[in-house]
Order: C-alpha cells, then sequence, then structure tokens
C-alpha cells in the first residue's frame, strides 16, 4: 500500500471509561480478507493503556456492584434491543473483518444475542439458598457476589458471539470488565461497547483494549484483576491459564479442537453427509465446533465418502464458503495437503484444483480418505476447508479412537439406533455432544465448553456455569438470641 491511502485508513480505537481513545503507539493492521486488502488499522494497548482500562473498571466496580440486579437487567435489557436492531450491522462487521459469509454471520451473532436473552434472568439467577435451623434458632443462608474486575480475551473466528459469551453475563453479575478481542477483527467490540453505553451502562463497566501478547501479559499480571475468561487455541490457552492462575485469578481458558464425527453403517447417510459438509466447511472450517474428523464405520466407509466428494466439490467458493482469515493462514492449512499427500492418505478432492476468487485469501474443499491416527493432517488442529475420514470397524473401535484424542471440545454421532447413540453419549470423553446433530453448541440457557486440552479450568461459559464463574458464594450463618438461648461454647460449635 502507498503512504497516502494508508493515511486515509479508519483507525480501530480502544474504549477506555465510555469513551474511545487512540493513544499513539504501536498499531496493527485489519483486512478483508474477501478482498486481500487492509482496511483498517487497529491501536495496541502497551501497559499504561491496560492499566487505565483497569483503573476505569476498578473505579466503576462498587456503584455497579451495589446496584439492584433488577436495574442491571433492565440496561441488560435495552442492551438486548439495540443488538436486533443492530443485529445486520454488527453481522456485516463480522463479515468484512473475518470473511464468513454474511448469512453465516447473520447465525452467529444471533447465538450470540440469545446469551444476552439469558442474562436478562439475572435476578433470579442470582438466588442464593436459605435453610432454616441448621442448630437450635440457628439459620444459614447463601449469597452470591461479584468477583470484581473481569478480563475477556477472544479469537478472532466468532467476533460478536464469542465476547457476548463473556462479558453481559460477567456484567449483569455485577462485575465491571475489560475485553480484549482478537486484533485481527477488533471492530465488532467497540461497537457493541457503544451500544451497551446508549443502554444506559454506565462508563468504566465495559472497556475495550486492543492488542497481541503485551496486552495481554499486562491483564494476566495486573492485581486489581480478579478474573480471567478466555477462547482461542490450546498453547495459548494453557500459557493463559498457568500465567493467570500464578497470579492468583480466577481462570476458565477454552482451547482447540479436532473434532469427531462418527457414523454407523445404520445412519442415513445422505442425511450425514448434508450434516458433514455444512459442519466440516461452513465458515471455511474456521469454527472450533467444526467437524474436522469423519470416522465412517464398517459398510458406511465407501458410499459415504462417494456422497462427500459430490457435496464438497459443489461449495461455491465466495458463495456458499467465504475466504480464510489471512494470507498466513490460508498458506498454513493449504500446506496440509501436500503433508497429507506425503503420509499417503488418499485425496479425494483436491482444493488446488478448484476455481478460486482473484482477490483474497479463498482455499477451497480438500477431503482426505483412509487417514490414520498417527498422521499430522489427523493429530493437528488444521482449522480449515479439510476434512479428513478415517475408517474403524466397530463402533467401540471409532468410541476409542476418539477418547486418544487429545483434543475433546465437541462430537457427533450418526445413527438411527438410539441403543448406540446412548453409549455414545455415555462412554464418549467430549464435552458436547451431537445425536445427529453435527455442531452440538448448546443454548445459551446451557453451558458451553470442552474437557481435556480443550478446556484448561473447571467451569464452562454461558449458562449457570457462568453465573459460578462471574461470582463468589459467601455463606451467611445467623442466631438471635433469645434468654434461653445457650452461651456459645469453647468447643468446635455443633450447632445443634
Ligand atoms: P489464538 O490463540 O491465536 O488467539 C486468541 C487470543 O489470544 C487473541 O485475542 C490473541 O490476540 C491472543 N494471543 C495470541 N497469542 C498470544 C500470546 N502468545 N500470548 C497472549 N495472548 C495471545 O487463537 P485464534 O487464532 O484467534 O483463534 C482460533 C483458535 O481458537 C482455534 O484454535 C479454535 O479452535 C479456538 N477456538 C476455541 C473455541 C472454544 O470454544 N473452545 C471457540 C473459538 C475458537
Amino acid at each position: 500500500m502507498n503512504k497516502p491511502a494508508e493515511l486515509k485508513l479508519e483507525t480501530v480505537p480502544v474504549w477506555i471509561n465510555g469513551k474511545p481513545l487512540a493513544p499513539a503507539g504501536r498499531h496493527g493492521d485489519v483486512y478483508n480478507p474477501a478482498l486481500g486488502q487492509v482496511t483498517k488499522r487497529v491501536v495496541f494497548s502497551d501497559s499504561h493503556v491496560v492499566d487505565s482500562a483497569v483503573k476505569a473498571a476498578t473505579a466503576a466496580f462498587p456503584a455497579w456492584r451495589d446496584t439492584p440486579p433488577i436495574r442491571r437487567a433492565r440496561v441488560t435489557q435495552r442492551f438486548l434491543g439495540l443488538l436486533q436492531k443492530n443485529q445486520k450491522q454488527l453481522a456485516q462487521i463480522v463479515h468484512e473483518e473475518h470473511g464468513k459469509t454474511l448469512e453465516d454471520a447473520m447465525g452467529s451473532v444471533q447465538r450470540g444475542i440469545e446469551v444476552v436473552e439469558f442474562a436478562c434472568g439475572i435476578p433470579n439467577l442470582l438466588k442464593g439458598e436459605y435453610s432454616q435451623d441448621v442448630g437450635t434458632q440457628v439459620d444459614t443462608h447463601t449469597i452470591r457476589q461479584p468477583v470484581g474486575v473481569c478480563a475477556g480475551i477472544t479469537p478472532f473466528n466468532f467476533p460478536v458471539m464469542v465476547p457476548l459469551w463473556m462479558f453481559p453475563m460477567a456484567i449483569a453479575c455485577g462485575n465491571t470488565f475489560i475485553l480484549k478481542p482478537s486484533e485481527k477483527v477488533p471492530s465488532a467490540s467497540v461497537r457493541m461497547a457503544e451500544l451497551f453505553k446508549e443502554a444506559g451502562l454506565p462508563d468504566g463497566v465495559l472497556n475495550v483494549i486492543h492488542g497481541d501478547r503485551v496486552a495481554v501479559d499486562a491483564l494476566l499480571s495486573h492485581e486489581h484483576v480478579k478474573a480471567i475468561s478466555f477462547v482461542g487455541s490450546t498453547p495459548i490457552a494453557k500459557h493463559i491459564y498457568e500465567t493467570a492462575a500464578r497470579h492468583g485469578k480466577r481462570v476458565q481458558a477454552l482451547g482447540g479442537a479436532k473434532n469427531h464425527a462418527v457414523v454407523l453403517p445404520d445412519a442415513d447417510l445422505e442425511f450425514a453427509a448434508d450434516a458433514l459438509i455444512g459442519a466440516a466447511y461452513g465458515s471455511a472450517g474456521e469454527r472450533c465446533m467444526a467437524i474436522s474428523a469423519v470416522v465412517a464405520v464398517g459398510a458406511a466407509g465407501d458410499p459415504l465418502v462417494k456422497l462427500l466428494e459430490k457435496k464438497a466439490k459443489a461449495i461455491r467458493l465466495g458463495v456458499d464458503m467465504g475466504p480464510l482469515v489471512t494470507c498466513q493462514h490460508r498458506d498454513k492449512v493449504a500446506s496440509y495437503i501436500e503433508i497429507g499427500l506425503k503420509e499417503g492418505a488418499k485425496l479425494v478432492v483436491d482444493a488446488r484444483s478448484q476455481e478460486c476468487p482473484k482477490e483474497g485469501f479463498y482455499l477451497g474443499t480438500s477431503l482426505f480418505d483412509h487417514v490414520t491416527p498417527g498422521m499430522e493432517i489427523y493429530k493437528n488442529e488444521i482449522f480449515g476447508p479439510i476434512l479428513v475420514v478415517l475408517r474403524a470397524g466397530t463402533l467401540e473401535e471409532a468410541v476409542d479412537l476418539v477418547n486418544r484424542n487429545p483434543y475433546a471440545n465437541g462430537t457427533a454421532i450418526f445413527t438411527e439406533s438410539g441403543g448406540a447413540a446412548r453409549r455414545f453419549a455415555a462412554e464418549i470423553q467430549v464435552g458436547m455432544v451431537g445425536i445427529n446433530v453435527p455442531i452440538p453448541v448448546p443454548v445459551a440457557f446451557y453451558s458451553f465448553g470442552g474437557w481435556k486440552s480443550s478446556l484448561f479450568g473447571d467451569l464452562h461459559v454461558h449458562g449457570t456455569e457462568s453465573v459460578k464463574f462471574y461470582t463468589r458464594t459467601k455463606a451467611v450463618t445467623t442466631r438471635w438470641p433469645h434468654q434461653d438461648t445457650p452461651a456459645p461454647g469453647f468447643n468446635m460449635p455443633t450447632l445443634g
């Protein structure tokens, strides 16, 4: 790009204490992946900017914590209305910065909005427990209190939905929040902060900073940040979990995935193939719940691969499927085609022979058959439009194969047998399971999260687990003495 054009680029600001700011310092490029061009710049936060965001969130915390939940719910309700009104605009931003098609972006924004609907019920969700007469004239009740300043660090692939998994619930619970979205897709987070302010959210309750490791490390080590939510790749999730825990913070860190679909011979193969095509290649495979490995059991194998081949070849680039997020990521994904061939897998559909739009970071669909567990194309999260098929003799073998994989985000089984499906759901060591449902993302009033290397921490996002993550429980034991109440004793009280 030449200099004058660069000067005209819009700068995506940080959002601190209810205002956009564009401090001088390091910047990053924001691309439109469909055009392959830099369209904006984003300011990268250093530790001073992070500190001013934490100061704003710390100052706003006491008043927001003491705002009755019903009033916090009303602000959330107005935010919900504004998100619905601006859904198309938000989806357009996602489409432009991430590259997924507009329809796909609309669906992802909708799934985020559903978490805000759930957050509107916060007075009910914060109800504690009460037991009368836990001892003579003694009662106990519990209260849920916010933890303080919370921070969220999010990946590039869902610029609206994943941030909405975090800050609406944290804020409804009475916390204040600092969001650090992916530097590749920064604009939607700032727009959501504007909308929340318009809904009546006091300044400082939600802040947005941008940047890379510098900004994240400043959050992880800041003494006034009490809890960290993270979604991204497994190596970074592990780093976040270990560093935040070392600094005494509560942390949930969701990592990467290799999601398997097991297809039994009794399944409706046409239905299964349609489901798998959307789950594997939708959003160009850049979904943490994408199906990237199919385990075809017994006689399902050959006819299923034939159907997948036909359907994968019919996907129109630039119409049904968008580009990958960056040129580097596209090239890395494409390199797995050569790797798979060298490893001896059978390349059934080859992206390299497909017509691609000239501009942008596009890559067509690829399908490998006869993949084995030792191959790199199976072991790695490719995060692109490459689907691999492994063969298994029996359901037991398929379950064993899935359970040996270190990732455990989502999985699905396709079958007509209730018994087989029930057994699969019971025995599979994976956090989210679909039965004839290829992408089993739980609705907002259930919690989302994987097991093993797909989650570091104990609590999942949204649903009731998010209320537990963003609050601390306090147990209060009460006695109002009468004249005949015995005096408290010297030994360990048993209250009876
Ligand atoms: P990423 O791990 O590269 O980045 C995620 C976030 O961490 C970004 O905000 C980024 O700026 C920050 N970051 C990157 N490197 C860092 C470092 N060294 N230190 C501190 N912070 C750092 O992930 P991505 O490429 O943006 O997103 C894709 C990944 O996210 C995939 O692995 C995908 O499976 C995963 N993902 C998981 C889920 C889930 O629910 N489990 C959901 C969406 C995406």
